[in-house]
């Protein structure tokens, strides 16, 4: 099969940082050169195996990884078709995913001799990746935030505090993510020469959402290396849920090219995917537009309006979705649905019971769509989701979801 392509889908993006017509740098005259010092420096630190070597050794040591690739025994046997399997990633140091790529950001502003960075945050789990990783570095930390968020995340905004950093409320537009993104921006317009800005997914102008899935893959590099050690083959299917998209990239892209290997990405659903927009599914119910300096699948009202997302899971509600992602849905190389909030609460209770494992609410959206495919699926299907983040933070959400009281039941 592998073959019939000409192209491979893992080379992009080209020079000017398109996925086909999605991506590319929609910035400012004034924000090009940083765009394009950091350019440099990236494709500098990307051939040099001093970089990698320093990143192989924080990885190790310093977020625990490699995470396990684990057979989930009983969740397995309850859908009672594929096998599935859970790469942990929710096992890393901070709790998720995000602390892969802020590790990478933060060797480069250390390369590049910028000792003030800068972040944005919608749930805090990026905002609290970032504090760490400058703590452990001594670097100074400010993390942009919505107000509304400021306010909803009040235990993230602490840590952060705790770590050293300063949270900056952000009062403009809806104070929500999509203008602390906004503010960040300017900040490092205004502060050239000493920030750095570390976006936490997989979206922003080129290079970052090359950049970021570079840092992310390790992900998917381990599970393939795992799973051929375990079943002596490829998973057939992958699932991953996707906010901005980088814990999915992360672990899509190494299998990009393993024509076999199907691709699912799950978006939040919200309360369904209809004309109400009570969701964060960007692709599925969304279309392109440009946001954050590229070009993308957005959710916008008929007039071209940046539309808040609503999930039950903080952490998917980004408006938009990052290009590469964008790229994949339209060439078919990867498939996109959704999962309600009520369909991943129940994934999330099935995977405490089952497994033992509480699971965050974003990979509980994974969860649901492998419990509506497994049971259709041939015993010797592999599936391999990645549980990309713990539950902890989730559980007065969870609670308040249910109708119970945290406090007596
Ligand atoms: C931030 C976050 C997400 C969403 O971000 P992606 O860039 O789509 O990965 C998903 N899961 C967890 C646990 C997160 O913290």
């Amino acid at each position: 099969m592998q073959t019939e392509l000409a192209n491979t889908f893992m080379s992009g993006p080209d020079e000017r940082g398109f996925f086909g017509k999605f991506g590319g740098r929609f910035v400012s005259e004034t924000l090009m050169p940083l765009i394009l010092a950091l350019e440099d420096e990236f494709g500098r630190a990307r051939n040099d195996p001093n970089f990698w070597a320093e990143m192989e050794d924080l990885w190790k040591h310093y977020v625990g990884r490699p995470s396990p690739l684990y057979l989930a025994e009983r969740l397995t046997e309850h859908f009672g078709g594929a096998k599935i399997y859970m790469k942990r990633d929710e096992l890393n140091h901070t709790g998720a995913h995000k602390i892969n790529n802020v590790l990478g950001q933060i060797l480069l502003a250390k390369r590049m001799g910028k000792n003030r960075i800068i972040a944005e945050t919608g749930a805090g789990q990026h905002g609290v990746a970032t504090a760490t990783v400058c703590a452990r570095f001594g670097l100074e930390c400010i993390v942009y935030m919505g107000v509304h968020d400021v306010e909803r995340q009040a235990p993230n905004v602490f840590r952060m505090r705790l770590l050293g950093a300063k949270v900056n409320p952000v009062t403009s537009g809806r104070g929500t993510l999509k203008d602390a993104m906004n503010d960040a921006l300017r900040d490092w317009v205004t502060n050239v020469h000493n920030t750095f800005y570390c976006i936490g997914t997989v979206a922003g102008p080129h290079p970052y959402p090359l950049m970021v899935r570079e840092f992310q893959s390790v992900i998917g590099r381990e599970a393939k290396q795992q799973m051929l050690e375990r079943e002596g083959r490829l998973p057939d299917t992958l699932v991953a849920c996707i906010g901005g998209g980088s814990n999915a990239m992360g672990l899509f892209h190494p299998f990009l090219d393993d024509r076999n290997v199907r691709i699912i990405g799950v978006e939040a659903g919200g309360k369904g995917v209809d004309e109400r927009m009570e969701h964060c599914a960007s692709l599925t119910g969304g279309r392109p537009g440009v946001l954050h300096g590229n070009k993308t699948y957005l959710l916008q009202d008929g007039d071209g309006q940046i539309l808040e997302g609503f999930s039950i899971s903080a952490g998917l509600d980004y408006p938009g979705i990052g290009p590469e992602h964008s790229w994949l849905h339209d060439t078919g190389r990867a498939e996109y649905v959704a999962i309600t909030d009520d369909e991943a609460l129940e994934a999330f209770q099935q995977c405490c019971a089952l497994e033992g494992i509480i699971p965050a609410l974003e990979p509980s959206h994974a969860l649901a769509h492998v419990a509506k495919i497994a049971g259709g699926l041939p015993k010797d299907h592999l599936i391999c989701m990645n549980m990309c983040g713990r539950g902890d933070k989730d559980i007065f959400t969870v609670a308040k979801a249910l109708g119970l009281d945290i406090k007596t039941e």
